[in-house]
């Protein structure tokens, strides 16, 4: 089988690797529908996370179940699936309260940039339709596998509320699909920070009413202007840097909340003047498996469209493309065809 493999910075191919197969009896093997790269697969693409040698690449999912290991009962083959990009059995009192990303058995899933994906407790992991999606809805099932759950997670740790009035930092696909989740809770004013105009136009479809292009102080005082001096009630921090999430946090008004989803580089927070600013802070690896059930229903009954932050397919085989452009930011997020 033939795969995206990253073996340095810049340096992606497609590249012959083992065919997965079951290892552990409460695995599935899924044939892939879609794949795609995320935000943060630029990480180590830039060789800003080191990697342990040649790393098979992807975490986003969905398709068709081929096999399951003996221990598996509630995942059959030929289910269409979709799951999150890290494993849970469900079971344990962390997945119990809505926390499967802290699982006690978490396993990161990865290499689903190629045709066939192995997946661990299936049965706590993945869920399944009840019929299989017609194409045109596959890239919004594909989104549901991280970046929507994940934008989900973001509104949802930050609070959001019918009637408030919302940040968001970051305009990548996940900070627009976080513009996407506050218009569906109910938020009257959305405010996206956004220097790019492609995003700035998918964010105002998405339901943004209001858009800064000022970064740093000056982006905190512009949020300031537009909310009578206030700050926000919410806000959705999807960067991860040091400058990101300070614009958060300064841009939250007294008792309001940051859900940040942005997975921190660098980021060291002061406390004292954390204290003093009386804002909730809430977030981490989103648990994508909690909200999958409700976003898959959004999705067949066309409430929501998160595979519009798809502006790039290609073949699976030019994968390094994929890669390029959204290393560029030519692309929000490239779609994969195996
Ligand atoms: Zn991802
Ligand atoms: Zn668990």
């Amino acid at each position: 089988m033939k795969g995206a493999i990253l073996y340095g910075p810049r340096d992606v191919r497609f590249d012959e690797r083992e065919s997965p197969t079951i290892i552990e009896p409460t695995d599935a093997i899924i044939t892939l529908s879609m794949s795609c790269i995320c935000g943060s697969d630029l990480w180590p693409y830039r060789g800003l996370n080191p990697t342990d040698g040649p790393t098979p690449m992807g975490h986003e999912y969905c398709g068709i179940v081929e096999e399951v290991g003996g221990a598996v009962t509630s995942i059959k083959r030929g289910q269409f699936v979709i799951g999150s990009f890290f494993a849970s059995d469900n079971t344990c009192p962390h997945c119990r309260a809505g926390y499967q990303t802290s699982c006690e058995h978490m396993q990161p899933v990865s290499g689903a940039q190629a045709p066939v994906l192995r997946v661990p407790l299936a049965d706590g992991t993945l869920v399944p339709t009840l019929e299989v999606p017609s194409d045109d809805l596959i890239p919004s099932m594909l989104a549901l596998s991280d970046v929507m759950g994940t934008g989900w997670f973001a509104a949802d740790a930050a609070n959001v509320k019918p009637g408030g009035t919302v940040v968001v930092v970051g305009d990548g696909a996940v900070g627009l699909l976080g513009v996407l989740s506050a218009k569906h809770m109910g938020a009257e004013r959305i405010i996206v920070m956004s220097r790019h105009s492609a995003r700035q136009k998918l964010a105002l479809e998405f339901g943004a009413t209001d858009i800064v292009t000022e970064r740093g102080d000056e982006g905190v005082a512009h949020i300031k202007d537009l909310t009578k001096g206030v700050g926000a009630d919410s806000v959705l921090e999807c960067v991860g840097t040091e400058e990101s999430m300070t614009q958060a946090i300064r841009s939250t008004r007294p008792g309001g909340s940051v859900g940040y989803v942005g997975v921190p580089h660098g980021v060291s927070i002061d406390g004292a003047e954390l204290f003093f600013t009386h804002v909730r802070l809430h977030g981490g690896p989103a648990p994508v498996r909690r909200y999958l059930p409700n976003l898959i229903d959004m999705v067949f009954h066309d409430k929501i469209n998160p595979g519009k932050v798809f502006d790039l397919t290609l073949p699976l085989n030019q994968v390094a493309e994929g890669y390029r452009a959204m290393d560029e930011r030519r692309a929000i997020k490239t779609m994969l065809r195996p």
